[in-house]
């Protein structure tokens, strides 16, 4: 390859997100500015913009960087053109199977804000690990051009929100053609209208992302702003949009020449392709009946959430007044419509749900863990005449992609224990490379130690930065930003969205004796919190205001801090550096959670409600439970039980297990749960055995 050539390779490798998950290509970027790196938020393609065609050249004339240049390029040659794949291998008859996957958001990486929270991170991960393992695979969803909102907290402590557009020219994405190599432009009917759009695509490894937008000059500003941001607007906009997704996404695949045998529906948002797929089989001359059997062997749905309003539910009027152009398309009456997304059919003043829509028009359903499967079931037994444990709603449990997830100096230390072998990538998703590390003959425990020291020193330092740079003009700004935090205490994490049952605030139910455990001398505790309220949920920003206030006037401060706008970017810091990941969900309401498994493999323990994932992975030796199985239906009474429970398991097990050292220094029992988090937590609770699982449960079904 000469240097035009791999300037070429390198310009296709940042526009495909595969660097996302692979730290020497990430690193051949920054290094071309590491400044700039920085300001343009790690974006390869702006950072390829930056740098000029002569100064890429000459910069490749050092042969060290050259070298790794080729090493990063020929890793990912080899990746896009491998035939060896987990499907090919292990799963006869995948290859043959093409799966289409539908999503409202889709959380790939921080300078694509296009996901609100773990929802759209799993979407993410679901794609990335669909490419690893050699699916044949594509994702479907919207283009945010203004993305999810950006946060800031003003005097008062309170979240504001503000939006940064999108410039498609600085991101990798393409713009879909047609074959006069212009625009690929679909419609689709919403209201009395035609709305036309394009679409963009992202690469994500060998697999395609595409974005529906309606950003177009021929379409009203109402309809153009469709796309603006991420759940925005009411719920006229909300049913919108998700006509957008699911209607229109099954347009574009058509217009694409995609005939996909697998729709998968990630929530119900993405629910309304199957009345396109039922259209499309009354189009050409099926009965309804023969065309919605036909469409449900097609269609299997993911239920996410117990929350109730996170299942949508649409007023028949404005279900009526959507798709009303559409309707007549689809040759169904109003009723016959409205009865597909109500639990009694004839029940007129019912409002329509997604998520009945979505039951109703899939062959299988799924939860994203073992008691939420069990929770769902319950949940939705209303709608089935069945005993609660015939309802057909199974579970598979939720995962992360572990190396999209791993800080660079957890993965270079692992790189090594694997002897830098060509099977890292199996490797490192395998039961047994983890099953070793509980072995101290494999790794040492000084070495595990050092490790955390690096990854907590790593996140502490970012943290200070964040807060530095965050306006001076706020309530406390007497504070010694140098003094916040110490790199020998034990620095407890919670980030994720604030919704409510989340219960960010819990653990300041006990202030008086948090404030005595956090400040003692020689057993110090500090708390990191991030996480981002929905803009219209007061209670959830109360919550912020309530932790940020905490964190700069009473005695806590300097051993609490709340870093503002949190993003991927500060999730991965944060799972990297912490060492306890804490999880105080009103259980049963979490589905999954994935954020704590993120943590496993940089050494971090989970200390959380028996709720979501964590019921089924704690096994009394891999981190700590707060309380146990039964929660009162009270929910005053649940939050004091649980806030007491929290106090005791950190004031009991997890201060002194951490603090409990031997004459170097070491923690040895926590370095023991540390070894057997990272056994029994990194190979299960990942998106290589859910994206396998999902493949033999689901999509090789039918
Ligand atoms: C992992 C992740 C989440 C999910 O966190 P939960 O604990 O499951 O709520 C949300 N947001 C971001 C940015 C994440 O990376």
């Amino acid at each position: 390859m000469d240097i035009s050539e791999t300037i070429t390779a390198l310009n296709s490798l940042a526009r495909n997100i595969w660097w996302t998950w692979n730290q020497d290509a990430r690193g051949i970027f920054e290094e071309l500015s590491p400044r700039t790196w920085l300001n343009v938020y790690h974006n390869p393609v702006a950072i390829l913009r930056e740098v000029s065609k002569t100064e890429l050249k000459t910069r490749l004339l050092e042969p060290e960087y050259a070298k790794r240049v080729k090493v990063v390029l020929d890793e990912f040659q080899e990746y896009i053109g491998r035939n060896d794949t987990w499907a090919n291998r292990e799963a006869s008859g995948l290859e043959e199977k093409s799966i289409a996957y539908f999503s409202a958001e889709f959380g790939l990486h921080e300078t694509l804000p296009i996901a609100a929270g773990g929802l759209g991170v799993l979407a993410g991960d679901h794609i990335k690990s669909a490419s690893d393992l050699g699916l044949n695979f594509c994702g479907i969803t919207l283009f945010y051009r203004e993305g999810y909102f950006q946060q800031t907290i003003n005097q008062e402590n309170w979240q504001t929100e503000y939006y940064n557009q999108l410039n498609p020219k600085n991101l990798p994405m393409d713009p879909v053609l047609n074959e006069q190599g212009e625009p690929l432009i679909c419609t689709v009917d919403i209201a009395t209208d035609t709305v036309s759009f394009r679409s963009w695509r992202i690469n994500v490894g060998r697999c395609a992302l595409y974005l529906v937008d309606t950003n177009l000059p021929e379409n009203p500003s109402h309809y153009r702003d469709l796309t603006l941001h991420v759940y925005g607007g009411d719920s006229t906009t909300r049913i919108q949009q998700e006509i957008l997704l699911g209607v229109g996404g099954v347009k574009l695949l058509r217009a694409l020449g995609r005939n996909p045998d697998v729709f998968h529906m990630n929530e119900g948002h993405a629910a309304f392709l199957a009345l396109e797929l039922i259209r499309e089989k009354m189009a050409a001359g099926s009965s309804f009946k023969e065309s919605l059997t036909a469409t449900r062997k097609k269609c299997i749905f993911t239920t996410h959430t117990p929350v109730s309003a996170g299942h949508d539910r649409f007023h028949p009027e404005l279900v009526g007044y959507a798709l009303n152009r559409y309707e007549k398309h689809l040759g169904l009456t109003h009723e016959d419509l409205m009865a597909l997304g109500r639990i009694v059919p004839e029940e007129d003043s019912e409002d329509f749900c997604m998520t009945v829509l979505a039951l109703n028009t899939s062959r299988a359903a799924n939860g994203v863990s073992e008691l939420h499967g069990v929770v769902s079931r319950e949940m939705w037994q209303c709608k089935y005449n069945t005993p609660v444990n015939e309802v057909p709603i199974g579970h598979i449990t939720n995962g992360i992609h572990l190396l999209g997830w791993m800080s660079p100096p957890a993965r270079d230390f692992w790189q090594q224990r694997l002897k830098n072998s060509d099977e890292f990538y199996e490797q490192i998703n395998s039961q047994e490379f983890w099953s070793k590390i509980d072995n101290p003959e494999f790794i040492s425990d000084e070495e595990l130690w050092a490790l955390r020291y690096r990854l907590r020193r790593e996140l502490i330092d970012f943290a200070r930065g964040r807060l530095i740079d965050a306006p001076r003009t706020r309530e406390g700004d007497f504070i010694n930003y140098d003094r916040l935090l110490k790199a020998d205490a034990l620095t407890i994490g919670f980030a994720r969205r604030f919704a409510t049952y989340k219960r960010a605030p819990l653990v300041f139910d006990q202030l008086d004796k948090l404030v005595k455990l956090s400040k003692d001398i020689d057993r110090p505790v500090q708390f990191i919190f991030a996480g981002k309220a929905h803009p219209a949920d007061d209670e959830g920003k109360r919550f912020i205001q309530k932790i940020v206030h905490l964190s700069k006037q009473t005695e806590i401060a300097g051993h609490l801090v709340f870093i503002e706008n949190y993003d991927i970017q500060i999730g991965r810091m944060l799972v990297g550096g912490c060492d306890v990941w804490l999880n105080n969900p009103r259980r049963p309401l979490e589905a999954s959670g994935t954020s704590g498994m993120k943590i496993a493999a940089h050494g971090g323990l989970n200390c959380s409600i028996m709720d979501g994932w964590w019921r089924e992975a704690f096994d009394g030796k891999n981190g700590f439970a707060i309380g146990g199985d039964e929660h009162p239906d009270n929910v005053e009474e649940q939050d004091r039980i649980d806030s007491e429970n929290l106090y005791r398991v950190l004031s009991e097990e997890v201060i002194p297990t951490f603090y409990n050292r031997d004459s170097d220094g070491i923690p040895r029992a926590w370095i023991k749960k540390m070894r057997h988090a990272m056994a029994t937590i990194t190979p299960q609770y990942n998106t290589w055995r859910m994206v396998q699982e999902y493949s033999q449960k689901y999509y090789l079904g039918e």
